[in-house]
């Protein structure tokens, strides 16, 4: 069995990037507009010989309200099916409430969490990562999605694990 990796977070913090940068295609829809991936997006990356399932998900905005409705229920079917999950944030527009509230979402669903800090591309990666410690899942993993930067080191971590 291959391992099964889902990218979760808010809209707009580089979930498809990353999908398209570990599975090398344009599968996942990358857009400046917040929620274009709707529903569970499955590809396939490949690091050495070892290949694994990535599942892009839309986005969760994080609202009290949101995360009772359907599209929680999609996002939770791909934790579900998940081995791991990469909870993503975006170093950009730092910690906020939204993230807080998917952050005890996750935890309520027991999966391994990886916390990804995206969008660390010229800015200073330390001060950046320094307020996600809060959350109070661990050390934070640094990456630049757009430019694959840190992808292949998260990926590895986080496979090295199953
Ligand atoms: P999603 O809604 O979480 O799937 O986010 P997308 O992958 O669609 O990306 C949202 C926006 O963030 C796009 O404009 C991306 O180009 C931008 N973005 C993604 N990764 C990075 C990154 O590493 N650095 C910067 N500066 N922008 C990024
Ligand atoms: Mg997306």
């Amino acid at each position: 069995m291959k391992p099964v990796i889902a990218i979760v977070g808010r809209p707009n913090v580089g979930k498809s990037t990353l999908f398209n940068q570990i599975t090398r295609s344009r599968d996942a829809l990358v857009a400046d507009m917040p929620g274009v991936t709707r529903d569970r997006l499955y590809g396939e990356g490949r690091i050495g010989l070892r290949s694994y399932i990535v599942i892009d998900t839309g986005g969760l905005s994080g609202e009290a309200e949101q995360l009772d409705g359907l599209m929680a229920r999609q996002v939770e079917q791909a934790v579900q099916e998940a081995d791991a999950v990469l909870f993503m944030v975006d170093a950009r527009s730092g910690l906020i409430p939204g993230d807080q509230r998917i952050c005890d979402w996750l935890r309520r669903l027991g999966k391994p969490v990886r916390l990804v800090v995206n969008k660390v591309d010229g800015i200073d990666p330390a001060a950046a990562l320094a307020e996600f410690h809060g959350l109070g899942l661990g050390e934070p993993y640094p990456v630049a999605a757009a430019h694959g930067r840190g992808v292949a080191g998260l990926v590895g971590e986080v496979l090295a694990g199953f």
